[in-house]
């Protein structure tokens, strides 16, 4: 991995992420690609931030005159009575990836849901309008692919999570287009989306969806991207299904959010290649 060959001057700001655990993000790689690209006077940093110095962390957004702050794993709805304001998106997920700056306010934005529509069409010339989805899971990630999916105009969104009361909240997010679904809705989806972490970490060897039917008309995301092939993303490969994983996702959340905070398109291109090595 290459490491940005840029001077850090003492007009240099400082952009970063706040988490716990942060220090696998890949945040880093993208948003300093992109800025050294773009030439942007600025570095991305990790920062492991645990909940009870969340409200300092904020803080800091101001008094060290940051670019911007993302927002991961624990934070994302934690952060929001530390904020000025919310996007309507933010509002509606009642969760926060992305701290912007404007006015001298601290706005909380949502990116996810973007990130994942885009990823779409850009890899697949696919827009959600009029498609039949099947999400699985009901987090936070799940809830952001949901609005993303509704607002696009998909035609039904068939929820499959564990938890019933998960699953009712996460269908709030897509109405009418959402509702409560089972494996049945399979068969007959254009878009079948894992929102769940089963295929990675201790869960590598697992799927969350038992002997799932899928068939060549379909293309399905796994929002997963280490492994970079999960174990149901391979199972839908060998049923003939177009398959991505979350890189896609990861990669354009974080343009959207480098927009937010630069009022420039991110180069992309640039931050394919720092995601995959070249
Ligand atoms: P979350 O808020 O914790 O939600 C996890 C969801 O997965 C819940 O609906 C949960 O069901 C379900 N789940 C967890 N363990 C399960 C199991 N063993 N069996 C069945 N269902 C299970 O997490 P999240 O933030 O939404 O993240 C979900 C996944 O998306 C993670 O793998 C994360 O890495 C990925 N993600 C990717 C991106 C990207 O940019 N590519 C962005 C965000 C997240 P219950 O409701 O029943 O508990």
């Amino acid at each position: 991995m290459s490491q940005p060959d840029r001077s850090i001057t003492g007009g240099t700001r400082v952009a970063g992420v706040i988490g716990h655990p942060v220090r696998y993000s890949k945040s880093p790689l993208l948003h300093n690609a992109a800025y050294e690209a773009m030439g942007v006077d600025a570095v991305y940093v990790a920062f492991p931030v645990l909940p009870e110095e969340l409200g300092a962390a904020v803080h800091s957004v101001r008094a060290l005159d940051l670019l911007g702050l993302s927002v991961t794993i624990p934070h994302k709805e934690a952060v929001i009575p530390f904020l000025d304001g919310l996007s309507p998106q933010a509002e509606r997920l009642n969760a926060v990836n992305c701290i912007a700056v404007e006015n001298g306010r601290l706005i909380g934005h949502n990116t996810d849901g973007e990130g994942f529509v885009t990823a779409l069409e850009e890899q697949f010339g696919l827009a959600p309008l009029d498609l039949r989805c099947v999400v699985v899971g009901a987090g936070g990630a799940a809830r952001a692919v949901i609005a993303a999916l509704a607002g696009e105009g998909a035609a039904d969104i068939a929820v499959i999570n564990r938890s019933v009361e998960r699953t009712a909240l996460a269908v709030d997010m897509g109405t009418p287009a959402a509702r409560a679904g089972s494996p049945d809705d399979l068969p007959s989806a254009d878009l079948v989306v894992n929102a769940t972490p089963v295929g990675m970490g201790e869960r590598v060897n697992e799927t969350p969806l038992e002997n799932p039917s899928f068939n060549a008309d379909q293309l399905v995301v796994d929002l997963i991207y280490e492994p970079a092939e999960t174990l149901l993303l391979k199972q839908a490969r060998e049923a003939g299904a177009r398959t991505a994983n979350g890189s896609g996702m990861l990669l354009h959340q974080a343009a959207a959010q480098i927009a937010l905070w630069t009022g420039k398109t991110a180069p992309v291109d640039v931050m394919h290649s720092a995601l995959s090595g070249r």
